[in-house]
């Protein structure tokens, strides 16, 4: 692998070998998730996470690019957060198009009403982006850096994952190109410490909250497949921060057992809260009852630091990252003209649905081409989106109705194709083509006046063979991956 996986020769011997020796490493170091078994009746049972057996490449140039918009994009989505009026004219249309987005768009007036009780914000982000490919080649052909143009997919605000596994996914890669005998400088696996940067963050939050007795509070689903990834940031706490406790506990035993006093102290069990940290909550399907959603609001009238609060949560709809694209929006929050300039260089063209010309127009653009579009709701978690025939169909039937509004149209990024091999239940061991997204990670804590914490902390990298629309790990269609830098 000079500088592709297509140059790696094996024998199958060899390859089922390193497969199996892959395997048996990623159990032992925790590239897990648990199975979707019955875990109340057979207890629990991990499996490992789907991994890719090689590093994809990735151009230093376009690594680069993603590690340095970070900060600034940190920066950007938390004042636009602090917005009112620009969330409130962002998301106007949407919330009466999308009831979810309408609860959170009431808990956030609810909390503005009584007055927010904290001022500092908190954020655990994961930028993604990819390579769209600016000419066409054949799968695991290398491109240069001139012929990718890094895109942004979206800024994750709530519940960003993989900061855990992928830690360990650079090392098992570091172990599979050693093993095929691949020469490669140190650098070119470059080290990756996304989980010890988010556990920093964490431990800092709750410094910042300033009561040495409080604890951290995990919010988590009851059937989360994706534990072990969330376990390894709070065990890196425990390694650098013995001294703070965490609680692992659901919306619906906040409901149940969360106290607000009357200054708004947020305790559980007796033990008081100084950082919540939401790892569920990102999707409608997670407020099964009005309990559950009276738990969140909970969480958002108390003075425990939250990460997100409701107003970030908001800002990092896609809603809000199309009307970002808008000319001047970007402008609004950052005066540097070239960091404006290197930000608005990764936004794809991004269209608003809502009723009207501009709506219309964008409508007729994806009936006349499809294939050239993603249509997208307020959703996160993978497979929400529509494509091809699946937009025809919708803007069949929406074509002008307020439905539309809850969506926003993507220009459909083609990303660079390349070679390797997937380890993933249902998907044939073979050299097979593939597509990546690669995910920066940053941590950001600050009020309207202050910032306290700015930081770009890691990447990671899905991929998929190509031809799959949706993404994601846990929703099963991408497997955990690093980049292999030339
Ligand atoms: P979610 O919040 O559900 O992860 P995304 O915007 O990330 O939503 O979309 C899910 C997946 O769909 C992505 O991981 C990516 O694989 C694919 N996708 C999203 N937007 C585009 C796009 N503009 N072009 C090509 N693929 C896309
Ligand atoms: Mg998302
Ligand atoms: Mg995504």
């Amino acid at each position: 692998m000079a500088t592709s996986i297509k140059d790696i020769e094996l024998s199958n011997k060899r390859l089922t070998e390193i497969l199996d020796i892959a395997n048996d490493w990623s159990l032992c170091h925790g590239i897990s998730i648990l199975d979707s078994g019955d875990a109340e009746n057979d207890g629990k049972k991990a499996i490992t996470a789907p991994f890719s057996l090689f590093p994809s490449v990735v151009p230093a140039q376009i690594l680069r690019q993603a590690q340095k918009s970070m900060k600034h994009f940190n920066l950007l989505m938390h004042k636009v957060a602090l917005d009112h009026s620009f969330l409130e004219n962002s998301l106007k249309n949407v919330i009466q198009a999308d009831d979810f987005m309408k609860r959170l768009w009431d808990i956030y007036l609810q909390v503005r009403e009584v007055g927010i009780k904290q001022p500092f914000y908190f954020g655990l982000f994961r930028n993604d982006f990819m390579m769209n490919c600016l000419k066409s080649i054949t799968a695991g052909d290398l491109v240069t850096a001139d012929q990718l143009e890094l895109k942004q997919i979206e800024f994750n605000a709530i519940s960003s994952s993989f900061a855990g596994l992928t830690e360990q996914i650079s090392e098992l890669h570091r172990l599979t190109l050693i093993m095929v005998g691949k020469k490669f400088e140190s650098q070119q696996l470059p080290e990756n410490k996304p989980a010890t940067g988010f556990a920093e963050g964490l431990a800092k939050a709750w410094e910042l909250y300033g009561n040495a007795n409080a604890v951290i509070l995990y919010i988590v689903s009851g059937n989360e497949r994706n534990v072990i990834d969330q376990r390894w940031l709070e065990f890196q706490l425990y390694e650098t921060h013995p001294h703070i406790t965490v609680l692992r506990k659901t919306f619906l035993d906040i409901n149940n057992l969360g106290v607000l006093d009357s200054n708004s102290v947020l305790t559980v069990n007796g033990m008081e809260v100084a950082v919540v940290y939401l790892r569920d909550g990102y999707t409608a399907e997670n407020y099964s009852s009005e309990e559950e959603w009276n738990g969140r609001l909970k969480l958002e009238l108390s003075t425990a630091i939250k990460c997100p609060s409701i107003q970030y949560q908001l800002m990092g709809s896609k809603k809000i990252q199309q009307e970002l694209a808008r000319p001047g929006a970007v402008e609004r929050f950052i005066s540097d003209a070239s960091v404006v300039q290197d930000l608005r260089r990764t936004f794809a063209d991004l269209y608003s649905l809502d009723l009207g010309p501009e709506g219309d127009e964008a409508v007729e653009k994806a009936l006349a081409s499809p294939e050239k579009f993603v249509l997208k709701p307020q959703r996160e978690g993978g497979g929400h989106n529509l494509y091809s025939e699946d937009i025809t169909k919708f803007f069949t039937l929406h074509r002008n109705s307020k439905q539309r509004e809850g969506y926003i149209l993507m220009q459909r990024i083609f990303p660079w194709q390349q070679k390797n091999y997937l380890v993933k239940r249902g998907v044939p061991f073979q050299l097979s083509d593939v597509v990546s997204e690669l995910g920066i990670y940053g941590v950001y804590i600050g009020s309207a006046e202050q910032e306290i914490a700015n930081y770009q902390c890691g990447h990671m990298m899905r991929t998929k063979i190509t031809g799959t629309d949706e993404g994601g790990v846990v929703a099963g269609f991408a497997v955990l991956d690093t980049p292999f830098v030339i």
